[in-house]
């Protein structure tokens, strides 16, 4: 294990920790790592008894309460000083932005890795439209024009999203380096208009998740690599994507959306069971799962010359996730049986035998044809980079200590997402916890890993047309 690690900042204050699931207890030490702080004053809010003894074991102070809207303003309130310390949101259940805003209000720095809603918005929401990720984080935009400035929010800011933002600027810089473009991008505006004249069409989120343990999985448990609660209400969720001005062709289950920045359509039909052909370096060509993310919404919109339904440019984005086996086969189980597992449970660190998360963007439709830039962190690697976590929660806990450093450094940015953060500062940070992290262009397309037995309908004039993207 490495024994020297550089201290970022002071936190004067107190921190509180919301939720303490996978995420959070791998958060921890790395807090404790890169902060000089007061470890008294460090509060985690966790009402699942199961994540006690941990706290109890590592003197960590917790209150064993579940946030609500009733009494989130008392319990924070109660815990945050004004003008001070760090509110750093790792749970499922609440509801970010109610969140986000009492933190701004009294002056407290705030990260989330998502936008959460409260219990219940998942499964009660019989309005498909109003379950999509573009509307959560639409509430959240629309905070942000209403209410500009002020102290740090760091909304989304996990891998993905989180961490894939930045792999999709290095990998622009990348891509123009290789095709001698000159590019010293500062503004929104200019990272949109370099990805526009590099060519890019359009950018999956691809990862491939290859971690395993030994035991096969028992049938009736929902396995994953991070939180199943917060997969399943994903997966759950319909398929989502950021629409681009190259698609010729609009699905027929597809729906646009009439306000706000209308960067993204939805399918109605989950995401976990829609499935896209991707590509990922170690296996190569595969089946992701178009599960929906923020993301996939953010970058679009990030990089949209134009606006409205008819801009001059924006690149098409989605997610395309292959988790672990395990995984897979609990989704499988779970859409094929009509009923969610009693039993979950989230694959740890010491019983993965092998394996990495291959997490990165693949930047396509270009002159490379594709370029795939994002981490190769194994397990084997996480254990001697840092404790209580396998290698998908490093690379989300490596992005938030990098958010709250970049929130800590810009005290008074306002509301940001990852897209609107200083890339190469956040990924110096959090770069020593990802493992290799590597460029692979491909001369593979979405047309070449098909079954000539069945021949399909697809558009072979448009090669990335998300018509082929999508599986039949
Ligand atoms: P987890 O299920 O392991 O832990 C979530 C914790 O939140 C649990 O311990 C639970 O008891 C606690 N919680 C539930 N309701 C609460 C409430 N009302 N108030 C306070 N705490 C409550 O999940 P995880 O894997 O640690 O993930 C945490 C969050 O991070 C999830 O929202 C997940 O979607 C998100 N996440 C984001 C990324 C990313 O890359 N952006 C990746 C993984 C997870």
């Amino acid at each position: 294990m490495t024994t020297s690690h550089p201290v970022y900042a002071k936190i004067d204050g107190p921190i509180v920790m919301i939720g303490f699931g996978s995420i959070g207890k791998g958060t921890w030490p790395l807090i404790e790592r890169h902060f000089e702080y007061d470890a008294s004053r460090f509060t985690v809010i966790e009402p699942d008894a199961r994540q006690h003894n941990f706290l109890r074991q590592h003197r960590l102070n917790f209150i064993d309460t579940s946030l609500t809207p009733e009494n989130y303003r008392e319990v924070l309130g109660g815990l945050l000083e004004p003008g001070k310390g760090f509110c750093v949101n790792l749970s499922v259940d609440t509801d970010s932005l109610d969140l986000m805003k009492f933190c701004r209000e009294i002056g407290v720095p705030y990260i989330d890795t998502v936008v959460e809603p409260w219990a219940g918005y998942y499964f009660g929401t019989e309005d498909n439209a109003a379950r999509t990720n573009y509307a959560l984080r639409q509430r959240v935009r629309d905070e942000k024009v209403a209410n500009p400035g002020g102290t740090t929010a760091v909304s989304c800011c996990g891998a993905n999203p989180g961490m894939v933002s930045w792999f999709v600027k290095e990998g622009l810089l990348t891509l123009a380096n290789d095709l001698g473009h000159e590019a010293a991008p500062e503004s929104r505006e200019d990272w949109a208009a370099l990805m526009r004249d590099l060519g890019v069409k359009g950018i999956h989120i691809a990862e491939r998740d290859t971690q395993a343990r030994l035991a096969p999985r028992p049938r009736n448990v929902f396995v994953n690599t991070w939180s199943v609660e917060g997969f399943i209400a994903e997966g759950f969720q319909p398929a989502e994507l950021g629409w681009g001005t190259h698609e010729p062709w609009f699905p027929e289950n597809a729906h646009r959306q009439e306000t706000g920045c209308k960067a993204a359509i939805w399918m109605e039909r989950p995401g976990a069971i829609t499935r896209v052909h991707t590509w990922c370096p170690t296996p190569g060509p595969q089946f992701g799962f178009l599960v929906t993310h923020n993301e996939a919404v953010s970058i679009s919109d990030y990089y949209t010359v134009g606006e409205g339904h008819e801009p001059e440019y924006r690149p098409t984005c989605h997610y395309a996730y292959h988790p672990c086996d395990d995984a897979v086969l609990s989704l499988h189980e779970m859409f094929g049986s009509g009923t969610t597992q009693a039993e979950h449970h989230i694959l740890n660190e010491d019983e993965i035998v092998e394996g990495i998360d291959e997490l990165g963007v693949l930047l396509y439709g270009h002159e490379k044809n594709a370029l795939w830039f994002g981490s190769r962190l194994s397990n084997e690697e996480t254990r001697d980079l840092a404790p209580y976590q396998n290698a998908t929660g490093l690379q989300v806990t490596s992005a938030v200590l990098a958010g709250m450093v970049w929130a800590l450094e810009n005290p008074d940015a306002g509301i940001v997402e990852a897209d609107e953060m200083d890339h190469a500062r956040c990924l110096e940070v959090q770069r020593p916890y990802l493992g290799p992290v590597e460029a692979h262009y491909t001369d593979w397309t979405p047309l070449q890993d098909r079954w000539e037995m069945f021949p399909e309908d697809i558009d072979e004039s448009e090669p990335w047309a998300f018509r082929n993207v999508l599986a039949s």
